[in-house]
């Protein structure tokens, strides 16, 4: 530690630092395991949630998160399941207003399905989300239907409309599956740059067990993006936001296009960011079993004291990097759905 920083901070709040050097400066939090649509690669359709008990409240997610933000996180993402079916969720972002007001954080922003977008966008506005981002597999909406279970498209295009016309700068994530969306990517890329929106595609990653076989949904980027430049000129962005996407600007549309391949370890070394669960488990990679009970110090005691040791502690214990691997008829590298850890 330096000498100047520990004039800044005193010893419990100096900035999270893990054992390889890396600032912890981004936290993920999700806020609920609940979720309006059953998105075949991310939950069975016959999901059991936890109960509510379990489930931080809103005021200790608050205090959750205001805890890293005392730690030197500048950025928040909350996410899900579904965060907007959380009742009353709004007065968690009304709350953590107050960290981008007083400049302590850089960013609130919120990953989300879009069902309940156009409900939500304006207020999100009013709280200071100044970014989204909306999953979004397909523009069919028979194919979205199957996708999700039960979703409606033009709800969803109802919300991202909405979320522009309030301001909200949008990014659409779409999830790769082969034999489903492979034949649309470039329509996708099309439509989303056409509206000024960036497109990252994420690769499907072996989280929970599930009905389907994860080998069969599997499709590698590299095949995706080989496809996408028989048409468009990728060229490598100097973008970075520290996570596993790697981005390139596209010459035909002048857009930003994404991939996220979490399989591949191209990221772990940046790796600044940590995900809690809405039951207060802190994880501190994804493709990692390690975790961290937050929400025990959290309701022990009304002092933070105890929260922010048991941060550090976890902290302390970040892995270098993750195990990720795909084999035909293998367990998943991960037990818990990715909507119980947060995306
Ligand atoms: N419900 C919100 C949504 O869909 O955006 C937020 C939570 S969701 C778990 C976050 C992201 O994780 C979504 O973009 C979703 O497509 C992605 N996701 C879910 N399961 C996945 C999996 N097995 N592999 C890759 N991405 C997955
Ligand atoms: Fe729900 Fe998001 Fe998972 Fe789809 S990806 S089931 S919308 S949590």
């Amino acid at each position: 530690m330096l000498p100047a920083m520990n004039a800044v901070f005193p010893a419990s709040e100096a900035p999270l630092v893990d054992p390889f050097g890396r600032s912890i400066a981004y936290v993920r939090v999700s806020v609920t395991d609940r979720c309006d649509f059953r998105c075949v690669y991310c939950m069975s359709e016959d999901m059991n949630f936890l109960p509510k008990r379990d489930i931080l409240s809103l005021e200790e997610l608050d205090r959750l998160c205001s805890a890293f933000v005392r730690l030197g996180a500048r950025k928040l993402r909350i996410t899900g399941g579904e965060p907007l079916v959380r009742r009353n969720v709004m007065a968690l972002f009304h709350g953590l207003k107050r960290h981008l007001e007083s400049g302590a954080l850089d960013e609130v922003t919120l990953t989300t399905n879009g069902s309940l977008l156009a409900r939500h966008a304006q207020e999100l506005a009013g709280c200071g989300v100044r970014r989204i981002n909306v999953s979004l597999d397909t523009l069919d909406p028979d194919k979205f239907r199957a996708v999700t279970r039960w979703g409606d498209h033009a709800g969803v295009m109802r919300g991202i409309d909405a979320a522009e016309a309030a301001g909200l700068k949008i990014k659409i994530n779409a999830v790769a599956l082969e034999g489903f969306n492979d034949g649309e990517a470039r329509a996708l890329v099309d439509w989303a740059h056409g509206r000024g929106f960036d497109l990252t595609f994420i690769e499907v990653m072996p989280l929970g067990a599930m009905e389907h076989d994860r080998a069969d949904q599997f499709l590698p980027l590299t095949k995706l993006k080989a496809q996408l430049e028989e048409s468009l000129t990728l060229t490598p962005s100097a973008y970075a936001t520290g996570g596993p996407a790697r981005y390139f600007d596209v010459a035909e549309t002048g857009g930003r296009l994404g991939f996220i391949t979490p399989l591949s370890h191209n990221f772990c070394e940046s790796c600044n960011r940590v995900r809690v669960t809405c039951t207060g488990t802190l994880y501190m990679c994804l493709g990692q079993e390690d975790a961290a009970d937050l929400r025990e110090p959290l309701r022990r005691s009304e002092s933070d004291a105890p929260l922010i040791a048991a941060i550090r502690a976890a902290i302390a214990r970040k892995p270098k990097g993750h195990d990720f691997v795909i084999a035909r008829a293998s367990k998943p590298a991960v037990e818990r759905h990715m909507s119980a850890t947060g995306g």
